[in-house]
């Protein structure tokens, strides 16, 4: 367990700028007394809230660290529709996800893909935000802790020790997420958890033990303390229910 616990959202493809904005006034209203050194907050809105949202931040001196939800591996090139670590650095992101289920679902992402991707994030300076989960089907046959390792061991490949301080890890399982999805309780997510940082550990040596690993899947006001409790989570990912600013700080608070 870190020191500071860690708080983040995913916005996926829900708030305008304009919503961003709003968003992130009000959640740094409710939740600016919180001190840095007890809890790291993010958010990770679309990209075309991502220059506003920098310039709310800046202009309330917010501490909620800015990230963008993927990101094209080359700085520019022929490839449309894809966004470029030069130009998320611009817009004002610090953090970039990679690897979110959606991607590597929805997107068929793959995991070399991911692993292209945290190099290049780590190159521009970003910190990243690598997510990893089993899907259903792993639950049934047990093969769960083989697909995290392997996504974990392929998404960090390139990743030396010396770095792993900027890199955070997301555990969600695919079957926990979204309007469908069934939390994983504590014990669960505890379990996983170990194991993950065993993995962590094993790729990067005392380093490994200071990555901070999140959970996220349908985590919401009733379950979100006692995940925190579990002393594997360093930190909670969290999309529906983070998604309005006072349900967003009423976790905060009841974590804290
Ligand atoms: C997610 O999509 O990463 C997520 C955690 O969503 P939710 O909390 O809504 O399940």
């Amino acid at each position: 367990m870190q020191d500071r616990f860690y708080f983040g959202t995913n916005t996926k493809m829900f708030k305008t700028a304009a919503e961003t904005v709003d968003y992130l006034h009000r959640l740094e209203e409710l939740t600016r007394g919180i001190p840095p050194e007890r809890a790291q907050r993010f958010v990770i809105p679309s990209y075309t809230s991502l220059g506003p949202a920098r310039a709310e931040l800046d202009r309330a001196g917010s501490g909620i660290l800015l990230g963008a939800q993927n990101m094209g591996w080359e700085e520019r090139g022929q490839y449309t529709g894809e966004i470029s670590p030069l130009m998320l650095r611009e817009a004002g992101a610090r953090l970039v996800m990679v690897g979110h289920s959606e991607r590597r679902h929805t997107f068929r992402e793959t995991d070399a893909e991911e692993e292209k991707k945290v190099r290049c994030a780590l190159d521009h300076g970003f910190r990243v935000l690598l997510c990893v989960g089993e899907q259903l089907e792993d639950r049934r046959y047990g093969t769960g802790d083989e697909v995290l390792r392997v996504q974990l061991k392929i998404g960090l490949h390139q990743v030396r020790p010396e770095e792993a301080d900027r890199v955070w890890v997301a555990y969600e399982p695919v079957w926990a997420i979204g309007v469908n999805g069934i939390p994983a309780d504590e014990g669960y997510a505890g379990e996983k958890h170990r194991m993950l940082r065993g993995t962590m550990v094993e790729l990067f040596g005392e380093a490994g033990s200071r990555v901070p690993l999140l959970y996220g899947g349908s985590v919401n006001p009733e379950n979100a303390v006692a995940l925190s409790r579990c002393k594997e989570i360093d930190g909670l990912f969290i999309g529906r229910s983070a998604w309005d600013a006072e349900r967003f700080a009423d976790i905060m608070r009841a974590v804290l």
